[in-house]
């Protein structure tokens, strides 16, 4: 059963500025979905619109069944943070969390101090009660805010980047709580992150939105084995995937596919690209996916100019003679600044789009 439906949803801000266009989304009851995508996509009004704190231009907004696209916030039966409810500075942690059950208090005598205390306990910060929100780390003060968010059991929980300037082990401790109230109360959750991570490590499925268009749904492996167009491709993956143009030599059955990317011929064996002979295609090939050394023989000359140290790998920038750059990530200790590798791409490993629509027609199979 559907519990939000964002249909045709369209936002124009004053100057022509079209931030959603023609956003439609089903999300299921008791889904956790996340919505992704580059600084100035949409997804925050996306997120405020479905709050009911900005109006659409066009389309309907549909929580639970019920068309709520006149209906005002507050009844709107929603939990929320977004960076604008912050806390209430004069109130203390136990005062903010109780905050939104005040009137229900009064009307039905719930004992609203043991359920301030049931959930403060629940994500681990009933010690923090009684001190102002000032007092707080960043990470206590979102554990608060999500206290209040969930006090009046919501059927649906709205969440604008909760885990944004937070350190690892303060985000580790956010991403269980949040999956746990998701799991033991059946919450529809939608979360609004530009964080991959985030986004990858929560939620059962993804929303892809570049420029006010949704280009992809699906699950956080489908999204990232399976980028359904060149912008989410170009988007998805820390790094993301390099894309690049190659021209589409000559095509036989007994001799394969014939495409050369920067300077490299490779032969690939799909009868998807017969077409395309004598044009070009896009092809997107992952950071893991480009090989240096013997591995690339006859490969590209390539140079080093940037470098970040992972481990047991290197992240590595390197500029091609034919200009365009490319993230690699290579095995072992980073190498200097302007050395110059012989890098190579797998052909079996690269993904293929259309070059006028941008649209994915082949995708190597997806790593186990
Ligand atoms: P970020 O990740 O940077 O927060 P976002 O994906 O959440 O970005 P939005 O905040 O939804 O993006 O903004 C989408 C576009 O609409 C942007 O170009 C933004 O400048 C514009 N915009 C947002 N709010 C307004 C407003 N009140 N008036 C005019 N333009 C706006």
């Amino acid at each position: 059963m559907s519990e939000i439906v964002f249909q045709d949803v369209t936002k124009v801000y004053p100057g022509e500025r079209v931030a959603l266009d023609h956003l439609t989304i089903t999300i299921a009851r008791g889904e956790f979905f996340s919505l992704v995508g580059p600084s100035g996509c949409g997804k925050t009004t996306a997120l405020r619109i479905l709050a009911g704190l900005e109006e659409p231009t066009g389309g309907r907004v549909h929580i639970g069944g019920r068309d709520v696209t006149d209906i005002e916030i507050h009844q709107r039966n929603l939990g929320i943070i977004t960076q604008e409810n912050l806390l209430l500075q004069h109130r203390s942690a136990g005062g903010n969390i109780g905050f939104p059950i005040e009137g229900l208090r009064r009307r039905t005598r719930i004992d609203a101090r043991a359920r301030v205390e049931f959930e403060a306990a629940g994500l681990g910060i009933g010690h923090l009660l009684d001190r102002k929100p000032a007092t707080l780390s960043e990470g206590e003060r979102r554990l608060v805010q999500l206290a209040r968010a969930i006090i009046s059991s919501p059927s649906v929980l709205l969440m604008d980047e909760p885990l944004a300037f937070l350190e690892a082990q303060m985000r580790a401790r956010l991403h269980t709580a949040i999956r746990q109230i998701h799991d033991e109360r059946g919450m529809t959750i939608v979360l609004v992150t530009a964080s991959q991570h985030d986004a990858m490590a929560l939620s059962d499925r993804i929303g892809v939105l570049i420029d006010g268009v949704l280009h992809q749904i699906g699950s956080p492996h489908d999204v990232y084995s399976r980028p359904a167009t060149a912008a989410v491709a170009r988007f998805f993956g820390e790094p993301s995937m390099n894309v690049l143009a190659a021209d589409v030599l000559g095509s036989s059955p007994a001799e394969g596919t014939q495409l050369e990317i920067l300077g490299q011929v490779v032969t690939m064996w799909t009868p998807l690209l017969a077409d395309y002979v004598g044009r070009s295609v896009l092809v997107g090939v992952r950071p893991e996916d480009v090989v240096i050394g013997a591995e690339a023989s006859r490969g590209i000359e390539a140079h080093v100019h940037a470098t970040e140290p992972l481990g047991s790998a290197t992240l590595t920038e390197v500029s091609t003679l034919d200009g365009p750059t490319l993230s690699c990530r290579l095995p072992g200790s980073a190498p200097p600044i302007g050395t110059v590798l012989d890098i190579g791409l797998r052909p079996e490993r690269l993904h293929l789009f259309d070059p006028a629509t941008e649209l994915a027609f082949l995708h190597p199979p997806a790593r186990r």
